[in-house]
């Protein structure tokens, strides 16, 4: 090799590093503001028909991104715990994706928006040929229920370290969360028994309900789910442990389930502003995928009408749009 062409590729690498640095400096740069813009929304109120939610720090917010390779981006509070809730079902669905194929909940559970609240009997009752979707109570909790294990327990133990391996960490549940739902669900215990008077549910329906309490209860943190959603980001693999979660096929099946359903009856809104499969939960998180990219949490207790956390809709409207992450977002060459 002359002389010319190792100065040519010693110039390349330094221009592409310095411009992978500078697009770092930017996302970061994003993310603090999209903190700053929101931070003093006052609008939306905690959840309270489950009493412990009301007592969380509705002041909390945080705001994480994590990249395919890694890299990670914050503002705010992004170590302040809150109970997982409902983005926990995007995580069981691929993990019931992963073990069993994508038949099994096409076929079981089913994959259509209900265009009602997320706890609502009458869309059991509308779609009770159709199917519902993982992503609403009755759906979700007929996913738990075909988690493989024998016993309540190894359902259990199948979940749990499943969602830790896509946190990359241990994850707990926080007890008097889950205490004080488990005291007060009579209506998702309902919707379990109306799935099994349906044939829809395929574990006791009990313990089905249990099982999925607890799952709604693991702590988590904005970096936790920022990563457990950049784990999706990457077709399966953690990009911060480098270990396979889960089948790149799992996530092609769980990521358009999302899309479709993730915001409950805002689904289609949120889809229309982002182009992206989100999740959100009761207990104030809301995360975001942008396929091949990046994994987008944020946490922030106030929810809207809907259930869905004010500051997290406009944290990640304002990243999407700035950073130009809208998947249907195609430049056209002039
Ligand atoms: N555990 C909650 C419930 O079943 C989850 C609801 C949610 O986050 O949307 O009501």
């Amino acid at each position: 090799m002359n002389i010319q062409k190792i100065l040519a590729i010693a110039v390349f690498w330094v221009i592409s590093f310095s411009s992978i640095a500078q697009n770092q400096q930017e996302i970061q740069q994003v993310v603090e503001q999209a903190y700053r813009e929101f931070k003093g929304i006052q609008e939306g109120k905690n959840a309270d028909y489950i009493k412990e939610l009301a007592k969380v720090d509705s002041s909390i917010f945080g705001i994480v991104m994590v990249d395919t390779d890694g890299n990670i981006y914050s503002a705010g509070d992004h170590f302040s715990q809150v109970s997982i809730q409902s983005v926990s079902k995007a995580f069981v669905l691929s993990l019931v994706l992963n073990q069993s194929g994508p038949a099994v909940i096409k076929e079981n559970v089913g994959a259509n928006a209900t265009g009602f609240p997320f706890n609502s009997i009458i869309a059991m009752e509308i779609n009770r040929e159709s199917g519902i979707n993982s992503m609403v109570n009755a759906g979700a909790i007929a996913t738990t229920s075909l988690v493989n294990g024998e016993t309540a327990n190894d359902k259990w133990e199948a979940i749990v370290s499943k969602l830790s391996e896509f946190a990359g960490r241990t994850l707990e549940v926080d007890e008097p969360v889950y205490i004080s739902e488990a005291g007060d669900n009579q209506r998702n215990v309902a919707q379990a028994h109306l799935l099994k008077a349906y044939n829809k549910i395929y574990f006791d329906a009990d313990q089905s309900v249990d099982i999925y309490t607890r799952q709604c209860a693991l702590s988590v943190h904005a970096r936790d789910l920022a990563t457990m959603a950049a784990t999706l980001a990457s077709g399966g693999i953690n990009p911060i442990t480098n270990k396979r979660v889960v089948s790149a096929e799992a996530v092609s099946y769980t990521l358009p389930v999302m899309a479709t359903a993730g915001l409950y009856e805002n689904s289609g809104k949120w889809l229309y502003q982002t182009g992206l499969p989100g999740k959100s939960g009761v207990g104030g998180a809301l995360i975001a995928v942008v396929p091949g990219k990046f994994g987008i949490a944020v946490v922030s207790p106030p929810l809207d009408e809907a259930g869905n956390s004010v500051k997290g809709q406009l944290a990640i409207n304002y990243i999407v749009e700035k950073l130009k992450l809208n998947p249907y977002l195609v430049a056209s060459n002039p």
